[in-house]
């Protein structure tokens, strides 16, 4: 903490400002905070697991064997080295083999990868020309479907590519330095023109692409499309040969995310020369595969992507890297070892206990509100009723034993885990929704939303100090793993959370006037975001990160009611002078304790859902209890008079 910062100046230096001062962000990093904390604990237990699976010697086709020889895989870099540019070769000689537009559009086709997450994890961005997510269907959550997304950029969001400023444009030409070093360590020849048009032509898609805020928009994203209708609604892309080249040509519909991106992008298929299409599908292979070819090629692609566009320094060392890897192909099955051994039934059945207490909280604020018509309230608590809490880690693991790892073939590795995710992603289309399934690790240091399965997931990594402690005072614990409890809660009723019911179908279940109350509501959320400014020339986008604002605003209202309740009417107990609340409080901001390098906070702002640390602890200020606990008063920077408060729930 930092006690000469008045907390209604500045709330997130009081509650951080030391360790600000004290910390430096590692060069390797772009950004140190709690999280990346405990993701450094994180990693490091998770590269103990792996070298037991390496000790162990287990028989080949086991998980504990894939777990090593995927590993020893990554970490061989003489190996790696050796092989050269042989395991792309192939690849890059389909891609040269293409004759026209028709077998371009199967090669785009057998690109397609289930590489993007629009309301679980949010990632919007894929590379390839477009990105599949299945999930519960908007118009039929008991079944998986397919949602398409757009896709094609290289650069994390079509701002890279049309904002006009000096640092943009600088960018810019950074990125076609890169495309050309990079297809030059491939071999090719001629590469500053084939990589100014493959610039050029990111640039065009990129015009097509809608923005991150109007992505989170869902009524905007409900585009059922038979398969018959692409060619009619998307011209240009022969899309018959797509599906087919992607195995989903018996798939009879699809949910396209954002039909003037598709539209448009399909029209540059036809209208983009086969030539640079070519070029750019070889760039684009060969950079999803930078990490896994020799050292020049992962080398270049820190380069740009960490140096010049993250302001990182220093790549992170490799078994950084390769538990990382571990994590993505094989996550699961190293996720089950960490929960056995790092999470106890006791932790799991204390934050149950929270959980309830917030749920509770939530159902009192809901029957409080005065503006919401009684209808619109049964709808809200039926959702609250449904909802599922996992914690800790799934009731059930996924199974990797038709995923093939070989101990010497790295890219073969990447290559097939990428198809395995897609084929297993594919075959559940049609099939039954397990609504208790998770989508992210127990050994990930966070927690997650399903809105579509009316579920939420707590894993264990993050179930620990400082966000939750089993010795801890209850005004700590709920400050801090209980508020991001409340958030991911919230996120049922937020923006996006508001348009799925009880069953996770996209319904409209507000009556008007309790719906034009919200909206109101939430724009004033909006409005106080947009005031914040991390740079004189950036500022938050209030929209683009109101889902995330409401979860916060909401989030820790509940975790104090939670906590408040848990009190059962005694007083609270004091510490290190410091009252009950201010406890709270305190543990509340520190869950937002960081320090981020300029260039990866300007990145955070224009692509991030949720608002950069400092905005998210300055929450507070819409809190009432927060004044009385810091005697905050007016004329100081954080204040806001009671009417300019905003409670949402
Ligand atoms: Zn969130």
């Amino acid at each position: 903490m930092d006690p000469s910062v008045k907390p209604g100046d500045d709330f997130f230096e009081y509650a951080n400002g030391d360790w600000i001062k004290r910390t430096e962000i590692p060069p390797d990093r772009g950004r140190v905070s709690v999280f990346s904390i405990l993701n450094d604990l994180s990693n490091k237990r998770m590269a103990g697991l792996i070298e037991e699976a390496v000790k162990a010697n287990a028989p080949v086709g086991s998980t504990t064997r894939k777990i090593a020889d995927l590993y020893n895989a990554f970490m061989d870099e003489a190996g790696i080295e050796a092989k050269g540019l042989a395991p792309l070769r192939p690849h890059l000689e389909a891609i040269a083999e293409i004759r026209d537009k028709h077998e371009l559009a199967r090669a785009l086709g057998e690109s397609l990868r289930s590489d993007v997450d629009a309301l679980n994890n949010t990632n919007f961005h894929t590379a390839n020309l477009f990105g599949l997510w299945v999930a519960p269907g908007f118009n039929d959550s008991e079944h998986y479907a397919p949602y398409l997304m757009q896709g094609g950029l290289e650069l994390p969001d079509r701002q890279y590519y049309l904002a006009d400023s000096d640092r943009m444009r600088d960018l810019r030409t950074k990125y076609q330095a890169h495309v050309s070093s990079m297809l030059k360590l491939a071999g090719f020849t001629d590469t500053d023109a084939r990589a100014q048009r493959i610039v050029e032509l990111e640039q065009a898609i990129a015009e097509k692409h809608l923005t991150l805020a109007e992505n989170e928009d869902i009524q905007k994203a409900n585009n059922p499309w038979k398969q018959a209708d692409f060619a009619a609604n998307a011209p240009g892309l022969d899309w018959a040969e797509y599906f087919h080249g992607a195995g989903l040509s018996s798939q009879v519909s699809f949910i396209v995310w954002q039909p003037t991106a598709f539209a448009g992008e399909s029209a540059l298929v036809a209208s983009t020369s086969l030539e640079t299409w070519k070029d750019w599908l070889a760039f684009h292979l060969i950079e999803a595969h930078a990490a896994v070819l020799p050292k020049a090629f992962a080398d270049e692609h820190f380069a740009f992507f960490g140096k010049t566009l993250g302001g990182t320094p220093q790549q992170r060392p490799r078994w950084q890297r390769g538990v990382a890897t571990v994590n993505e192909r094989l996550g699961d099955a190293v996720g089950q070892i960490y929960a056995q051994r790092y999470f106890s039934p006791e932790a799991k059945a204390q934050v149950e206990a929270m959980v309830a207490n917030i749920i509770a909280a939530f159902r009192r604020r809901i029957e409080a509100l005065s503006w919401m018509n009684p209808a619109t309230k049964t709808e809200a608590q039926a959702k609250l009723t449904t909802l599922y809490v996992g914690i800790g880690y799934p009731e059930t693991w996924r199974d990797y034993s038709a995923y093939e790892v070989e101990a010497d073939d790295m890219f073969g590795n990447l290559w097939r885990g990428r198809l395995f995710d897609y084929h297993r992603d594919v075959a559940r289309l049609g099939h039954a929704v397990d609504r208790k399934e998770w989508s992210m690790l127990p050994q990930t240091v966070n927690a997650v939303n399903l809105p579509l399965q009316n579920a939420l997931s707590f894993p264990a990594a993050i179930l620990q100090p400082p966000f939750f402690d089993p010795l801890a005072p209850a005004a700590v614990n709920y400050g801090a793993i209980g508020s991001v409890i409340g958030h991911e809660i919230s996120h049922t009723f937020d923006s996006e959370g508001s348009a799925f019911d009880s069953k996770g179908r996209v319904r409209d279940w507000w009556t008007p006037e309790d719906f034009a109350h919200f909206k109101g509501t939430t724009a004033k959320l909006a409005a106080q975001y947009d005031t914040y400014k991390p740079f004189p020339d950036l500022s938050v986008n209030g929209k683009q990160t109101l889902g995330e604002n409401i979860a916060d605003n909401a989030g820790i209202s509940a975790a104090y009611d939670g906590y408040r309740a848990s009190l059962d009417g005694k007083p609270a107990p004091t510490q290190d002078g410091f009252s009950g609340d201010q406890q709270f409080f305190i543990a509340f901001g520190q869950n937002y304790g960081s320090k981020t390098r300029e260039d990866t906070l300007r990145q955070q702002v224009m692509t991030d859902p949720h608002s950069p640390s400092e905005f998210r602890a300055d929450m507070v200020r819409n809190v009432d209890a927060w004044y009385p606990a810091f005697n905050v008063k007016t004329g100081e920077k954080l204040y806001l008079t009671p009417a300019e408060r905003v409670q949402i729930w």
